[in-house]
């Protein structure tokens, strides 16, 4: 589907800034799946659910109403209620790994995700986006930036938010978080074998974004 672009890449490397500026110039929906696995992790979070437990863990998924509203901030709905600061906490950070590696979860959420690309034109960014979610999409990037780049990115939108950070703890969430991610057993973060690469160590935001755009339109 020519309409649908993937970004996938390990935490922090720039998908989300590249992604939705590369939907506002060519008209498309920006989807934030990050955003779905933090908002289930929010309420399994407030619910004390054991992590662990895959059972109930699915159960939420499926009785849990996640949306994502288009706007020059997106805003996540939570069950209606508008949780998009709180699912940043490092609280959360901190568990969603844990809950994504739960196959009941994935399920739930790809659904959603796949119906979402359906409907409009859509820019995705996560982590099977290119291997899984769309196999078919018209253009697959794999953004990274080194580790400490990566690190220096959070630390500046976690601080832009208020909250105060270790940059050394930072650095070590962000590892076990790309470890974790990289390394389960479903839908694993990897490259899709026809993605482009993109390294943006270095490279500004606005180079990421023409450099997408021009491989795009090529
Ligand atoms: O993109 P973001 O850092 O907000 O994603 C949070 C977590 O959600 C990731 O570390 C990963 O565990 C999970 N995730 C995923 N698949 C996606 C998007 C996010 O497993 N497509």
């Amino acid at each position: 589907d020519r309409r649908s672009i993937a970004i996938d890449g390990p935490a922090g490397a720039g998908k989300s800034t590249v992604a939705k500026l590369v939907a506002q110039r060519l008209k498309l929906i920006y989807i934030d799946t990050g955003a779905m696995y933090r908002a289930i992790t929010l309420k399994a979070l407030r619910e004390k659910l054991d992590l662990q437990d895959q059972m109930s863990l699915t159960q939420l998924a499926k009785e849990t109403t996640i949306q994502l509203v288009a706007g020059l901030q997106q805003r996540v709905l939570l069950d209606g209620e508008d949780v998009t600061e709180e699912i940043r906490s490092p609280e959360v950070t901190g568990q969603v790994s844990t809950v994504a590696q739960i196959v009941g979860v994935r399920d739930v959420m790809v659904k959603q995700q796949r119906q979402m690309a359906k409907e409009f034109g859509v820019v995705m960014d996560g982590r099977d986006i290119g291997t899984v979610v769309l196999p078919d999409a018209g253009a697959k990037f794999f953004l990274t930036a080194s580790a400490e780049e990566r690190a220096c990115r959070r630390a500046k939108e976690l601080v832009d938010k208020g909250y105060t950070i270790d940059i050394k703890k930072l650095t070590k969430e962000i590892e076990e978080r790309d470890y974790m991610d990289s390394n389960r057993a479903v839908s694993p973060l990897v490259p899709a074998q026809d993605a482009i690469t993109i390294d943006s160590s270095g490279m500004t935001v606005e180079e990421v974004v023409t450099t997408i755009i021009a491989l795009i339109e090529k």
